[in-house]
């Protein structure tokens, strides 16, 4: 595989550039955004919910107390009081062992996985992950040449069994990358009981675990069990962000590293961007330090969760007999399976023909894609829209089972 250069060019690119593929969701976007359909696929946050007072007014403060430290440039950590905080709110959450020393302030979370497949993926090695997982991350990885093992998973998350059986199915397993609440794309939540049994079966293969966490806070009426990383110290490193609670503009996520790995991870930031913006760091600082999430988050929550009930009502209506899908207990997404015969992503353009638009569920899988599966999100439509996207889409499936 090499990547296209024309001869002509004096660019001759690198083995990874041929890996770096446009995302198959960015191309679906591009669809979503014609004039006249209602876009299901979008994995952003409501933008109703991004709190623009409260930011406009710690930036105000930022500029007029601290306005020269917070243009400069800063320490490749982060920023000290916001890492304090992050360890502190981390530690209310059951990750007693946190210390601010450990918690490294990322471009995004998404710059957490990239410099951890940095660190720790060569060419060929491998490196597990949920059936499905995030596309994101398997972009992310992709680049380092990866071996993918999928490990097998059900409606709570990955199998332990699956687990146990990497160290003969795919020996030197780097880590395994887990999303233990309101998974994206599937919205599934493990249970506590799969928890305790995924820590003890990656403890006894010796396989660390990457857990990425960003819905977490987004709960309907029931916060999930503690993290994997209040379980297994060093053995998990843990992904937080601020883009669903905040804004993802800010692009501020961190990594709590266990001490094996953090001065790794820094040396790796250094090189990649240095440090993330100084800037937004103190205007997040200002905002959340005096307990604003606290009052913030659950009006986000109640906000989805009218509108996962408007979905959930407008699925049962619609959909054919033979659909598959369970209600999420939390974060953006619904994970549908179609009946069978019916491939999501033949529907797509019949669906953006008829005004409504879906991420088909294959580019979620490393292997052995589950083509009838899809996913909505539920956070950017109005429930009016979420209406008359649902019955667009149950018309569209009907139709392609009468075919
Ligand atoms: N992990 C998961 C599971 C996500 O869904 C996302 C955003 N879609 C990210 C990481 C990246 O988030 P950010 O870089 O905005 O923190």
């Amino acid at each position: 595989m090499s990547p296209s250069t024309s001869p002509s060019s004096p660019w001759h690119m690198a083995q990874r550039a041929a890996r770096l593929n446009p995302s198959v969701i960015r191309e679906i976007l591009k669809l979503t955004e014609l004039p006249g359909v209602l876009s299901l696929a979008g994995g952003l946050p409501a933008a109703s919910t991004f709190p623009v007072e409260a930011m406009r007014e710690a930036t105000t403060r930022v500029l007029a107390e601290q306005p020269q430290a917070a243009l400069q440039y800063a320490a490749s950590e982060g920023y000290g009081p916001l890492r304090e905080w992050v360890a502190e709110r981390l530690s209310a959450q059951g990750m007693t062992h946190v210390k601010a020393e450990q918690v490294l302030m990322t471009t995004g979370s998404q710059q957490g996985l990239d410099l951890i497949a940095k660190v720790m993926v060569d060419a060929g090695a491998p490196v597990a992950v949920e059936t499905p997982t995030y596309l994101g991350a398997l972009q992310a990885f992709t680049p380092f040449e990866p071996i993918f093992a999928g490990v097998a998973s059900d409606g709570q998350g990955a199998l332990p069994e699956a687990i146990a059986r990497l160290p003969h199915d795919a020996p030197g397993t780097r880590f395994m990358y887990v999303l233990p609440n309101f998974q994206n794309p599937t919205g599934r939540v493990m249970p506590e009981a799969r928890r305790q049994a995924v820590v003890k079966a990656a403890q006894t293969a010796g396989i660390p675990l990457v857990e990425d966490n960003p819905y977490g806070d987004l709960w309907f009426d029931e916060a999930p069990p503690a993290p994997l990383a209040s379980r297994w110290a060093e053995g998990v490193a843990y992904l937080g962000s601020f883009s669903k609670v905040l804004a993802p503009g800010l692009r501020l996520g961190y990594v709590v590293a266990p001490p094996a790995l953090a001065p790794k991870l820094l040396q790796a930031k250094q090189a990649a961007d240095l440090h993330t913006p100084g800037f937004n760091q103190r205007v997040v600082y200002e905002v959340v330090k005096d307990g604003f999430l606290e009052r913030h988050i659950p009006t986000i929550r109640a906000q989805y969760k009218a509108q996962r009930d408007v979905m959930a009502e407008a699925l049962r209506e619609t959909m054919p007999a033979g659909t598959e899908w369970t209600q999420p207990e939390g974060g953006m997404f619904f994970w549908l399976r179609l009946p069978a015969g019916c491939r999501a992503m033949d529907l797509l353009p019949k669906a953006v023909a008829a005004g409504v638009a879906f991420v088909p569920g294959e580019p979620f899988y490393a292997h052995q894609p589950d083509a009838r599966t899809l996913r909505l999100s539920f956070v950017t439509l109005s429930p009016d829209e979420i209406r008359q996207a649902v019955a667009a889409l149950g018309r569209v499936v009907h139709q392609a089972l009468e075919e």
